[in-house]
């Protein structure tokens, strides 16, 4: 008999008969890429179990566009194995995945293997198991990574930065390396990453894919399941296979690559993409591996068809920052969960879950999340993390609301870039200083300040651009923080010798106003 919004699969797919078989493997929901896997998977062609669990959908009201991609790229995935003559069991149970392992466990007498969540939680869940079913169970590491955190784990503290692991991942991928020297002989272009977007400059659409039957069945089971979480699943328009996938990166690499590094701080109305990748949600779950993209952009550098610090940019953030934000929370887990420098204990302001404010670069910044469960990674660090920190909002509050919000987050990405680097709440592990400015940098940056409700030149006042007395009632108050990291304590001194009593006290008052009239929670 088929399950409820199963059909697709339960048609397609016949419940194996778990006696015949003498090995399986477990596929977690961002494992799907037999790539990534030991060789040995698709030469021995074990039966491979997928499973979709009630409990982990409901950790957090994960946003319904999440839902919809993570499960309907793993159905298509477990649909595409079997069309390849695997074996395969779609197990869906309402508990969680070990739950569901000891459902298939009782009925299966061979042996099972996984590999390593790369979430903590569903990890310690699996080795319960593991360690319940003796050797029927057996965990192989994590290939899905380029680094392996056993050999970086212990540099992680203050004062090792990301740039020096880069340098080591340069080095072992080969990727812009010249024999020992970095192409064109500098390791790092940022400073010419950071132009903003010149009016009525063109950006290239990303192509929408149309939901096939298997994506409106998922989208049926999300709005019938989880009616409440958020965001809409509607206008569902991502690649949900690997085909699709490639081609985004395809077009990525032919239409935006190239102009990815001058704009990629760039802010802008109505275009919350711009020349950033949109990526991440492949890569997160193995549609598309950090190898091919990497590889794809540096080939379209040595052609001549991207510029240098276009291609060292992108391939920086991919072997450099997201493996090192990997390896962070391979050494900070589980303690770095708690982390918060400032003891900040305000609830999220309302505005992140309503989308409701009149401030331009909030509201820009909150409606893409809304839309399509994403925003680029300026607006994430630079506009919302930024005033979350500058209201003294209780980072972990904020922590779960990005795994809630966008289509990429995965505890062991989001966590460290929301407890290290966004709000400093590891008291400086990750980055050097909190990520935190004014409205000036925003107005720099963006075009939101004109067309907002406040003014950007106004320092205080109820007109004034709240951005503007946060920031410099956060560098008062945090004096010890900044003074500590050196490099920005120049902004403490400004505070006390360049800002009249006066100011002082005006900055104050409009802080302790905004503050006692923003809805929280
Ligand atoms: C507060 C905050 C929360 C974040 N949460 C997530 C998250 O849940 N999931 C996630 O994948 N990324 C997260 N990031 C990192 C980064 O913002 C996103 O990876 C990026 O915006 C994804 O969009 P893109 O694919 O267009 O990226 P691009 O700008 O095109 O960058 C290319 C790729 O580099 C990688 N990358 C870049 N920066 C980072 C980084 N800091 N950490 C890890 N990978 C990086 C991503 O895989 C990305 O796809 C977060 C950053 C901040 C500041
Ligand atoms: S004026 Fe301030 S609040 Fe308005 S868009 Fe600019 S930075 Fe944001």
């Amino acid at each position: 008999m088929s399950r409820p919004f199963l059909q697709n699969i339960d048609q397609t797919i016949k419940k194996p008969y778990l006696k015949n078989f003498d090995h399986a493997i477990f596929i977690l929901h961002d494992q799907l890429n037999l790539d990534s896997w030991p060789d040995w998977v698709k030469k021995e062609k074990p039966l491979l179990i997928f499973m979709e669990s009630g409990d982990k959908g409901r950790e957090v009201p994960h946003h319904k566009k999440k839902a919809v991609y993570v499960l309907s790229s793993m159905r298509h995935f477990a649909l595409e194995c079997a069309e390849k003559g695997f074996d395969v069991l779609y197990h869906s149970t309402a508990g969680h995945f070990d739950d569901g392992l000891k459902e298939i466990l009782s009925q299966f007498e061979g042996q099972l293997t996984f590999m390593t969540p790369s979430e903590w939680d569903s990890r310690e869940r699996l080795r319960k198991v593991a360690g319940e079913f003796g050797d029927k169970v057996e965990e192989i590491p994590n290939s899905f990574f380029l680094a392996d955190p056993e050999e970086w784990k212990e540099k992680i503290e203050p004062g090792y930065r990301m740039e020096y692991f880069y340098r080591e991942m340069r080095r072992k991928t080969g990727y812009l390396m010249n024999g020992d020297e970095p192409e064109g002989g500098e390791w790092n272009y940022d400073e010419q990453n950071r132009e903003s977007l010149p009016k009525n400059h063109p950006v290239p659409e990303i192509k929408r894919f149309e939901p096939d039957e298997i994506t409106k069945e998922v989208i049926a089971m999300v709005n019938d399941y989880f009616p409440d979480s958020f965001g809409s699943s509607e206008n569902f328009g991502y690649a949900v296979t690997r085909d699709q996938a490639l081609e985004l990166l395809d077009q990525f690499i032919s239409e935006r690559l190239d102009q990815f590094g001058p704009y990629e701080d760039a802010l802008k109305t109505g275009n919350n993409t711009l020349f950033h990748s949109q990526l991440s949600i492949y890569m997160n779950n193995g549609l598309l591996t950090p190898t091919e993209i990497c590889e794809k952009a540096v080939e379209s550098y040595r052609k001549g068809n991207a510029r240098l610090n276009s291609v060292e940019g992108l391939v920086r953030q991919i072997i450099g920052w997201r493996e090192y934000i990997r390896i962070y929370y391979e050494a900070m887990m589980p303690d770095v969960r708690n982390a918060n420098h400032f003891g900040f204990t305000e609830k999220l302001p309302k505005m992140y879950w309503t989308g409701e404010t009149k401030m331009k670069c909030m509201e820009q910044s909150l409606k893409p999340v809304f839309d399509e469960a994403y925003s680029h990674h300026i607006q994430r660090l630079m506009i919302l993390s930024n005033f979350s920190n500058l209201t003294e909002t209780d980072p972990r509050e904020l922590e779960r609301w990005f795994l809630t919000a966008y289509a990429d987050a995965y505890e062991w990405v989001e966590l460290p870039n929301v407890l290290g680097m966004s709000t400093f709440a590891d008291g400086g592990v990750l980055a050097s200083k909190p990520y935190v400015s004014s409205g000036n940098y925003i107005n720099k940056m963006s075009d939101y300040c004109k067309n907002c409700e406040y003014s950007v030149t106004k320092k205080t006042g109820e007109k004034a651009c709240p951005f503007n007395y946060l920031y410099w009632n956060f560098v008062d108050k945090q004096r010890e923080t900044f003074n500590d990291s050196g490099r920005v304590n120049f902004m403490v001194n400004m505070f006390d010798n360049k800002k009249s009593d006066e100011q002082k006290k005006e900055i104050r008052e409009s802080t302790e106003i905004f503050l006692s009239s923003l809805e929280r929670g």
